[in-house]
């Protein structure tokens, strides 16, 4: 099938290059110009695991192809995906001007009928305002489907390829066929695609991020309780996770949700929910509770230091919002980061592939290091906020010559208490008891 996508960010290239993957024929459309000239020179401009290697195969096989030209992607394709930003607003709601700009230039352009899939995470009735936003710059026919996106940075490939289910949210029968015939190679073990109304799976999307994060909040809030009762979270989350109707994942205690799409999805649904009519106090209760525990180290800190944080240097592991990417946005390292600068401290910071991100961001404020343990060198204290799988089996006696003093601040809980409190370390982790 003939493809274009709007957009080519962590949703839209995994989108279009697995979409060549299954022998469709694929323009990606970008604004920047940059960006796009890096992928036609064959780089891939994000950090996503498996990515490069089917990216490489479909540009050698002609499939996937890179354009600026709304009009050379939108010619060519049948359907046209978009995946744009939709960026939290200054009242919380998602700003939807990148998707009505395309939609207008795509109403301006279109020759023949397109069936219009909007795969950017957008609120209620949408897909309406897209429909309606065409529908005023030209005659000729088209379909608006929403199709909102479920992968996760860093499953990103293997999410697209294998999904857990497929939610298409139209009423026009060609691009319901049509969408049924494009995923059909990805769901051939037999998950759902679930054909509902365009409002139902707008709503859906945001639903089951606004759900995740409460979870992940709930189980912060139990964490915080067991540090002042003296309970340990690991034997709680062990307890409540083995019974099925909660499950044992999105469980894991730490220092708050982060990245390009919580944050901004519950806040967005929030502000929906109010605009009609409706106040979401769960979520209210949500993004409060989040805020304050991307900073809950920081009282630990003082505390260890007895308020004399001015003039500490620490070792900071991890920047990006979790493991296997290079996004930060919402990074709750870089929280951290201000709030410790703020203090007086020094940093100096190692991440396997957001330094990048993180350097274009607070610029020379804070050092980055070449490896972890160069990271460590001189450090009053490590800072752990990504739970890389390569933090996770330190060599202790390393990190101990290193620092100054054995002290570990660990937002990601990866350590068991016991050892590090065999191994002599000061150990402050999430929801479980301090070693000293
Ligand atoms: P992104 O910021 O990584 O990428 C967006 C891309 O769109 C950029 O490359 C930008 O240059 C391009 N762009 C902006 N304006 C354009 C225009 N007029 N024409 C062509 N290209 C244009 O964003 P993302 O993370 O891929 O997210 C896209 C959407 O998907 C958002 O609504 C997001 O909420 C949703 N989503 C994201 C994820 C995720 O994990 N990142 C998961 C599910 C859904």
């Amino acid at each position: 099938m003939k493809i274009a996508v709007i957009g080519t960010g962590y949703v839209g290239l995994v989108t279009g290059t697995c979409l060549a993957e299954t022998g469709n024929d694929v323009f990606c459309v970008d604004i920047d110009v940059d960006k796009v000239n890096r992928m036609r020179n064959g780089e891939v401009p994000i950090y996503e695991p498996h990515l490069d290697v089917i990216f490489d195969r479909n540009i050698k096989a002609g499939r996937l192809r890179f354009t600026t030209e709304l009009s050379e992607g939108l010619d060519h394709a049948d359907i046209v995906f978009l995946a744009l930003p939709t960026p939290e607003d200054e009242d919380g709601s998602a700003d939807l001007s990148y998707v009505l700009r395309v939609a207008e230039d795509i109403g301006k352009q279109l020759k023949s009928y397109k069936i219009i899939v909007d795969k950017s995470t957008v609120p209620v009735g949408t897909a309406e305002l897209v429909e309606k936003t065409i529908a005023a710059q030209t005659e000729v026919p088209f379909a608006v489907v929403s199709n909102p996106e479920f992968l996760r940075e860093g499953f990103a490939v293997d999410d697209f390829m294998k999904p857990e289910r497929i939610v298409v949210g139209a009423t026009d029968e060609t691009a319901i066929k049509e969408m049924k015939r494009l995923y059909a190679p990805f769901v051939r073990s037999g998950n759902p695609i679930i054909v509902m109304d365009e409002k139902s799976a707008e709503l859906t999307k945001y639903a089951a991020n606004s759900f995740l994060a409460t979870k992940i909040t709930f189980m912060n809030e139990v964490a915080n309780y067991c540090e002042l009762v003296g309970a340990d979270v690991d034997k709680v989350r062990a307890g409540m996770g083995s019974d099925s109707r909660i499950g044992n994942r999105f469980l894991f205690p730490g220092i708050g949700y982060g990245g390009s799409c919580f944050p901004k999805d519950v806040k967005a649904l929030h502000k929906a929910g109010k605009d009609s009519g409706y106040n979401f106090e769960i979520l209210d209760a949500v993004i409060n509770v989040n805020d304050a525990q991307k900073v809950s180290m920081v009282p630990k800190i003082k505390r260890y230091f007895k308020d004399q944080v001015a003039g500490k240097h620490f070792a900071f592991w991890g920047l990006a919002f979790k493991p296997e990417t290079d996004d930060i946005r919402e990074a709750p390292s870089l929280y951290m980061i201000e709030a410790l600068l703020e203090l007086g401290a020094t940093i100096t910071a190692y991440d396997p592939e957001a330094m990048p991100n993180v350097k274009a961001k607070v610029g020379d404020r804070i050092n980055f290091a070449g490896s972890m343990y160069e990271a460590t060198e001189n450090a009053d204290a490590l800072v752990i906020n990504t739970e890389w799988s390569i933090f996770r089996t330190p060599n202790l006696e390393t990190l101990k010559n290193n620092l100054n003093q054995a002290v570990i601040f660990d937002g990601r809980n990866l350590y068991d208490v016991n050892e590090m409190a065999l191994e002599g370390f000061h150990y402050i982790s999430v929801g479980r008891k301090e070693i000293s």
